[in-house]
């Protein structure tokens, strides 16, 4: 589908009673499988070492032959991973699991550094082999090298040199440490519950064990948890904090809760607000499912139009359907959306979705909803327009991909066969979340929270 796509979802388990780690690892992970779906991963300790076990494949195929053994452990961390094309390789499958001067360490990560160039530059000036092209891997390497002779100066000394996006999950000796970069792009949870913490990106991935008892890591934030118990230190403040608000609109799980705020409440309120803005009459709201539900419920809460499923979506088909010609990414989009021709049949329709990025599929969609006897249909996207990649963990295409950078809203509908398309504006997004301030915005206007490599994604060539 033409969407944009995540980079990674992490979790750690530290218990104080040695119990089946491996297994209580799978349910946090498949809960968060919505964040990575080509690679899983997890790294548990056993006995005096660690043990990792890592492929690509969602967490069903990779990871449920743990659901039939025990392996009695006290702390693990686990990894799911979606990557960006030709970059789906065992090797970028994480944790990464290292042995060194420091002894083992595994790493899994989500995000994105933005400097990570740069650090490979001179690492490899300095005679570093890399086994992976992830730039996770950059970080054990800094570690390893690092002159400090104290783990954490260690590790607080590397962290002063990442930009960008890092909510890590790491575990060394007998510690499992969540670490969350001081701008707080990605989300990152820790929870306890009878004996058992929990480092996590989403909360849904807490619920899977009931645990109650959570609260964010905060921006700049390290949390340590031992047998003694959980330790907090801060390694970096920014007066800046950018967390990304696209997990807010799209990413996260509708029942989670990031940043402090509820995903789904959110989700509504952009509907709501798109609803206010809008002037269109309609018989109809309909979301494109999944990602468009939320705010379609918000949209017909407000304006008062009904609101049903005019679209059945496949969950069967996968991203394997998806094929370079046209006629066949058509057939990718027909195989996982399907009209539902009673609901739509002579209706005015509003369809609302949750960003616009090359116009492709909604294009499909459009004509799926008109052949099924749509007698109007108006896109509604609960996002404003896309008009920058991301650096910070998110697959936005180049500037020159997004048609946002090409159409207006009139010539996008013109090109889709829609009768409207109409952009949640920035403006109203920011009364759709707490806190305004503390987001980013920067693949909408482009105000990028850090320095970015722009040169080299064209960025700058195209304006
Ligand atoms: S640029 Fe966009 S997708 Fe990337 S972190 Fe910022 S808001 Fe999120």
């Amino acid at each position: 589908m033409d969407s944009v796509k995540h980079y990674c979802g992490v979790v750690g388990i530290f218990s104080q009673e040695k119990s089946n780690i491996p297994e209580q690892l799978y349910f946090p992970l498949f809960s968060l499988q919505h964040r990575g779906q080509e690679s899983a991963g997890i790294t548990y300790v056993k006995e005096e070492r660690f043990a990792t076990f890592k492929d690509l494949g969602s967490v069903g195929s990779v990871l449920s032959h743990y659901l039939n053994e025990e392996h009695l452990s006290y702390a693990g961390i686990g990894h799911v991973r979606y990557s960006t094309a030709g970059g789906n390789l065992w090797d970028n499958a994480q944790p990464i699991h290292i042995t060194c001067n420091r002894g083992e360490i595994a790493l899994a990560h989500n995000g994105n550094i933005s400097n990570a160039d740069k650090l490979r530059e001179r690492l490899s000036h300095e005679g570093a082999i890399f086994q992976s092209t992830s730039d996770t891997e950059l970080v054990l390497h800094m570690l390893s090298r690092s002159r400090k002779i104290d783990f954490f100066d260690g590790i607080t000394e590397v962290l002063k040199h990442l930009e960008g996006a890092f909510s890590m999950v790491l575990l060394h000796r007998d510690m499992l440490i969540g670490i969350r970069d001081p701008l707080g792009f990605r989300p990152l949870y820790i929870g306890q519950k009878e004996g058992m913490t929990m480092i996590a990106s989403e909360t849904c991935a807490l619920d899977t064990h009931e645990i109650t008892e959570y609260r964010s890591v905060e921006p700049g934030e390290m949390v340590i948890v031992t047998k003694e118990g959980v330790r907090s230190e801060r390694f970096n403040s920014s007066p800046r904090i950018a967390q990304c608000v696209f997990e807010m609109i799209y990413f996260a799980r509708p029942d989670s809760e990031i940043y402090n705020q509820s995903v789904h409440i959110n989700r509504k309120k952009m509907g709501a607000a798109l609803a206010k803005v809008d002037t269109v009459e309609a018989d109809l709201v309909i979301p494109v499912p999944d990602s468009g539900n939320f705010a379609a419920l918000g949209y017909s809460q407000e304006s008062g139009v009904p609101f049903d499923f005019g679209l059945t979506r496949n969950h069967f088909a996968g991203r394997s359907f998806i094929q370079p010609t046209k006629s066949k990414r058509e057939m990718a989009v027909k195989m996982k959306l399907h009209p539902n021709k009673e609901t739509l049949k002579g209706k005015r329709v509003i369809m609302v979705d949750d960003s616009l990025v090359r116009g492709t599929t909604s294009r499909t969609i459009v004509k799926l909803l008109r052949q099924a006897g749509a007698s109007e249909v108006h896109l509604r996207l609960s996002s404003p327009e896309l008009h920058w990649p991301c650096f910070f963990g998110i697959d936005v295409p180049t500037r020159d991909e997004l048609i946002s950078n090409h159409k207006t809203p009139d010539e996008i509908a013109e090109m889709i066969g829609a009768d409207s398309v109409m952009f949640l504006p920035i403006e109203e997004l920011e009364h759709c979340v707490e806190e305004p301030n503390k987001f980013c915005y920067a693949c909408f206007n482009g105000d990028y929270p850090v320095h970015v490599p722009l040169k080299s994604e064209g960025v700058l060539k195209n304006g």
